[in-house]
């Protein structure tokens, strides 16, 4: 039997565009993995009427409800005092959660006052499942055919709670039949030609494994999915798949599953002992920033200059004025010379180099907003490549910083 789950998420600040909803794309993925059927997302502001009215229709329709928000200490967060309502049942103090409040209080050397311990009411019919990572309780509430479980909305202790105690307690409950999901993430490669390249492999799949194309910023997610063996069954009948696939898109495939581009880069880089220095301009330090999202980034990363003027290129990184005059900031030359100038600088194996018009203003014909160089420099090897972006500054900076990355990556594999 498959589950139905739906998810409410509580805020005025939701639906007033403030806060991106994104408890409910969290929930949706733990939900969905442990083999459950998401199947509505619903977002209401802070008011009883709106919460009663969905409890109502969503305890009619799904067996799971899951609920964020409006467990603060303060007026305005009333979900907990209205699904007492719902249930008929008055709050209790709850003993483990007052003594929780206690210790982090006293950790914190600050004294509750009444609100604070308000916290450590609940209604009377729940069972708490302990928030270690903030103040307001969990909280699990069955009804006849149906449970509904109430979190906070900070997305830190939703995750939190979602992972260590929400789903493992679902699972538990409903013994959901597992399904199984791996990721081929693909760069490179439009999803039209993609599938044309994989269009045998695609039409020989059996029926009961899905595949999926999920498009975003010049990479395609691969999703294979599948249900009703046991995990071992389903991971290796959907590897039997992926090696088939694998050799047709060999040089496109920068990860599985969670794996970043950026990770990608970085194996690389540790693997071959490599140092990498960056010279950015139009990214503004975004790249960077990539490459220093994990631990364990100062293995291969030295180092940065973010020249965003013409006179640090001159002073920092050596650009020779002459080429910026002769061929302007964005240009095969220019970038060429910061690549190799931070290599010198900073002493490293690799230098790479992005300078471009990120616009929305700054564009002329010659060279129009989203005209991007970037260079690539190591001992043996120096090259530039020309890109052509869109005209809005935030996905120019993106883009502009996934392309170098993947670049980058090509380049190592075949070194
Ligand atoms: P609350 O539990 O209602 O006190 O929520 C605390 C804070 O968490 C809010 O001020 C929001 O910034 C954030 N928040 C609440 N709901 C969501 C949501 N669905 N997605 C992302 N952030 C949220
Ligand atoms: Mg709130």
């Amino acid at each position: 039997m498959m589950h139905l789950a739906e998810i409410i998420t509580i805020g005025d600040e939701l639906l007033y565009g403030q806060t991106l909803d994104t408890n409910s794309h969290f929930l949706s993925q733990q939900l969905t993995s442990a083999g459950f059927r998401v199947w509505k997302h619903t977002s209401i502001g802070d008011t009883r009427e709106e919460i009663l009215e969905m409890l109502n229709i969503a305890t009619k329709r799904s067996h799971i409800i899951l609920i964020t928000g409006g467990l603060g200490p303060t007026k305005d967060d009333i979900t907990k005092k209205t699904l007492a309502d719902f249930f008929g049942v008055p709050l209790r103090r709850d003993e483990g959660v007052m003594a929780h409040l206690d210790r982090l209080f006293s950790s914190r050397g600050r004294i509750m006052n009444e609100l604070n311990k308000a916290q450590a009411d609940v209604p009377q019919n729940c069972r708490v499942l302990q928030n270690d990572v903030g103040t307001a309780p969990c909280m699990w509430l069955e009804g006849e055919n149906f449970v509904v479980v109430s979190m906070p909305g900070v997305p830190s202790e939703t995750r939190f709670l979602a992972e260590k105690r929400v789903v493992p307690a679902l699972i538990a409950h409903f013994e959901p039949q597992p399904i199984f999901h791996k990721k081929i993430k693909t760069v490179g490669i439009p999803e039209a030609i993609l599938a044309e390249r994989i269009a045998d492999w695609e039409n020989a799949l059996p029926a009961h494994l899905k595949l999926a194309y999920l498009p975003q910023m010049g990479r395609v997610t691969l999703r294979l999915t599948t249900t009703g063996k046991t995990m071992a069954e389903m991971e290796a009948e959907v590897w039997a798949q992926v090696e088939k696939v694998l050799p047709l898109i060999e040089e496109n495939v920068y990860g599985f599953d969670e794996d970043e581009l950026e990770d990608a880069v970085s194996q690389l880089l540790s693997q071959k002992k490599l140092s990498l220095g960056v010279a950015e301009s139009c990214t503004g330090g975004f790249l960077s920033h990539l490459l220093t999202k994990n631990s364990g980034a100062s293995a291969f990363y030295w180092g940065s200059i973010v020249a965003y003027s013409n006179l640090i290129k001159v002073k920092t990184l050596g650009v020779k004025p002459e080429t910026l005059q002769a061929f302007g900031a964005v240009s095969e030359q220019t970038a060429t010379e910061m690549a190799k100038g931070v290599r010198e600088v900073l002493g490293t194996d690799i230098g790479i180099a992005v300078t471009g018009i990120a616009g929305p203003e700054g564009g002329t014909p010659e060279k129009p907003v989203g005209t991007v160089w970037i260079a690539y420099s190591d001992a043996q090897d120096c090259k530039a490549k020309k890109l052509t972006l869109t005209t809005n500054r935030h996905l120019n900076i993106n883009f502009a910083a996934n392309i170098v990355l993947d670049w980058l990556r090509v380049s190592l594999l075949k070194k």
